[in-house]
Formats: C-alpha cells, structure tokens, sequence
C-alpha cells in the first residue's frame, strides 16, 4: 500500500523540503495544510493532489477553492480545520511543520488519530512536553523528530539500551554571531540576524539560531523526546554542522550521526523508519571538510540559551510562558519595532511575571501562552 503522508506547513521550508522528499520516494498526500500562500498551494495540490487542502486564512481559502474547482482537492479554511486535517484518515504520518504553539491543538489530533508524527514543530515540546509525550504514549502514536539533532540523537541512541545513556552532546552552530560579545550584538539587524551561516530556514526559526533560543528549545525538546534529565544534556557548539549530534553510554563511548546540512535527511527517515531508503539529499564528502571544532557556548552572551536550560526542569508553565513570549518578541523584532537584545529582556520579564503558575492541564499552558503574549505585545 501506498505511504500517505499530511504536512501542516506545507508552504514553508520544512513543508516544502517534506514535499521534495514525498516525491522523489513516491509517496503519497492525504492532506496539505498552510497560512495563506494561495500560488505555492495552488501548485502543491496540482502536483499532488490531496484529498483535503487548508489555508488558515479565510479570504485566502476561499481564493484558492475557486483556483482549483477543476481537481479532487477539497479546500477548507480557519483554525480549525488546521485540527481536521491532522487527523485524515488516509494518512499513516503526519509532518508538522507550523511554527509555534498554532501546532499544538493539530499535533494532539493527529496522536489522538494514532498517525505517527514526524515532528518538526519543536514548540508544541517546549510548551506541553509532558501532555504530549504522555498521550502519545497512551495512544500508541510514534513521535519520529524531524530535527536535525534529534533525528541525530534518536539515531545515536539505537547503539546502545534504555538506561545505558549517560549524556546527550546536543550540537549547535552557535549562529551568525558566534564570538561576539554581548554589547556588540545591540544594533545587530534584522537582515544581519536573518543571514545564518550553515541552514536556510524560514524566519522564526532563524533569528531563534542567532540567538540561540533554538537551542534552548531543543534542549526542552530532547528532555521530552528522549526522557533525559537536564543535567544529562550538554549543548556543544560545532561551527561547521556536520555532526548533527552525539551520546554518551555510561562506558564513555561516544556515538556521533553525520552528514551534510541537509534537512531531507531527517525528513526522510522520519517518514521511512525502520527502514532506510535511497538518499534524497547529496552525500557527505569528507575529504572536502577540513577540520570539525568543538567550544563551550557562551551563556554570557547568548542568554536565551542560558534562560532556557534554567527553565527545562521546571514544572509550571514557566517553558511555555519563555516559548510564547519569544514567539511575539521575535515577531515585533522581525517587524523592526525591538532591538535585537529586547528579545531576551521580554522574554525574561514575561517568565518573572508569569512562570510560576502550575501547568496541570492544556487549559492552564494555552492560558499562559496567550498571557505571556499578550505582555511582550503590550510592552511596545
Ligand atoms: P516556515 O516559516 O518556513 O513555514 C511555516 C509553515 O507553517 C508555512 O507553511 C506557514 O504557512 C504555516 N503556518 C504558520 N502558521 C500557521 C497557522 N497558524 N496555521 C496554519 N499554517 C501555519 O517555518 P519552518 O522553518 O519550515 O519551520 C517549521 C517548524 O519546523 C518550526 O517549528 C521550526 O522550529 C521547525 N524546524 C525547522 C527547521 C528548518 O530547517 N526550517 C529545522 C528544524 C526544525
Ligand atoms: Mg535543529
């Protein structure tokens, strides 16, 4: 039978990296979710034809409804429907490619279906890690990481057996402004912030590398996905991005997964586990690398990073709070309205206003997400 796959953020860098894969492996689309991109989705459903198509924004669906009257796609719009297209019945996995916290109500339907989730969207961790990860496991549902350096890790670990992990080398390229001391980064640009030296993603994600938040969230990320302890993980910054991360066993040996800075790499074993397909992406010339280093990040500097790692063992809505208030930070930075350390100062604020309340249900981390947002907005 044929592989049907959804993607939520299909017209985005991992959605569109996700389609390239679906092709060149021949798999199928069940259904293909986005914002409002009405060309690329136009052009996605007429090549692979989706039982379902939505765009969050209505104006934008109802465009797109009369474009493409003459295929089989059926066109939605709303948030809503964001949640039905997780949980289309055709497809087996489901790529979660949104940003932020909009990917977590659709990240539940689709554990709720029992898809295996290959996933993308690190935010749903960071905010509801323990929700998520226990529902799945309740349901049944396989959570396969997309990112690079949890697709590294989950690799690494397949060496060794539960319980025999001693630490996890999470690896960064610590960003465009490695080195930089922490005053030289005030007038530092959005165009400047946007220009990463290794991967091209979409924005979001990219101004969280040159601050390195994305760490921060990845490191929460691992501690969900992996079941560490966040004494066991150990962020490294490696400049060149080869080594997409490490472990540790408790007999020091050290497993390390490689290869070029290719996001389809991940991608594809995400949809082909257990097994391994022909490469999508280009090979790894090792000849051609000169040599890999290693360094200590700079907390100092980067104190996002250092925010986050102080947060990850916490049990109130505090990671979610730091999430959320990221989101609309990096998003007022983006629209030129903060200054690039502005970033940090709000998101601390909103965790010393915000974090300390409990995180029992979805209820009380969706309320906090949209207190903590309402805060950083408020603050401009
Ligand atoms: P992007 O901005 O390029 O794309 C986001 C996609 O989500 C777009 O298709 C957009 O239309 C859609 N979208 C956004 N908000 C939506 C909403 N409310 N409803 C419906 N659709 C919505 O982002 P990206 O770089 O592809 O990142 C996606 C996720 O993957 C993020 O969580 C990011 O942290 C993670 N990630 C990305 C990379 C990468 O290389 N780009 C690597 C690792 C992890
Ligand atoms: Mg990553």
């Amino acid at each position: 039978m044929k592989h049907m796959i959804s993607i939520l953020g299909s017209t985005g860098s991992i959605g569109r990296q996700s389609l390239d894969v679906i092709r060149k492996l021949r798999f199928g689309v069940s259904a293909l979710a986005a914002d409002s991109n009405v060309n690329l989705m136009e052009k996605q459903i007429r090549e692979f034809v989706p039982e379902i198509a939505i765009l969050r924004n209505e104006k934008a669906a109802a465009e797109l409804r009369v474009r493409v009257f003459d295929t089989k796609t059926t066109v939605y719009g709303g948030e809503n429907a964001l949640i039905e297209a997780a949980a289309v019945g055709s497809a087996g996995t489901v790529i979660t490619a949104v940003v932020g916290t909009a990917g977590l109500k659709p990240t539940l339907a689709a554990i709720d279906a029992k898809k295996r989730i290959a996933l993308a969207n690190k935010e749903t961790l960071v905010c509801a890690g323990h929700i998520v990860m226990s529902r799945a496991a309740e349901k049944g549902a396989e959570i396969i990481a997309v990112d690079s350096e949890h697709s590294a890790i989950f690799q690494c670990l397949m060496a060794g057996r539960k319980g025999e992990l001693k630490r996890i080398l999470l690896t960064a390229s610590g960003g465009p402004f490695r080195g930089k001391k922490r005053k030289e980064l005030a007038d530092i640009t959005k165009e400047q912030a946007l220009r990463h030296p290794n991967w091209s993603m979409g924005a979001k994600i990219t101004i969280d590398s040159a601050t390195m938040m994305n760490k921060g969230l990845e490191f929460i990320e691992a501690m969900h996905l992996f079941g560490a302890r966040p004494e066991q993980i150990k962020g490294l910054v490696h400049p060149q991005s080869v080594i997409h991360s490490m472990v540790e066993f408790r007999d020091n040996s050290v497993m390390a997964q490689l290869g070029v800075p290719d996001m389809r790499i991940p991608i594809e074993l995400a949809l082909t586990y257990p097994e391994r397909h022909d490469a999508v992406a280009p090979e790894l010339d090792l000849t051609k690398l000169g040599a890999l280093t290693f360094e200590e990040p700079d907390e100092d500097v980067f104190t996002c990073l250092k925010l986050a790692r102080e947060l990850a063992g916490r049990h109130d809505v505090s990671c979610a709070v730091m999430n959320a208030a990221n989101e609309a930070a990096v998003s007022l930075f983006l629209e030129d309205r903060i200054g690039f350390l502005d970033i940090y100062e709000l998101i601390k604020s909103a965790v010393d206003k915000f974090g300390g309340s409990a995180a029992g249900s979805l209820e009380d981390i969706l309320d906090a997400d949209t207190e903590a947002r309402k805060f950083v907005f408020g603050r401009v």
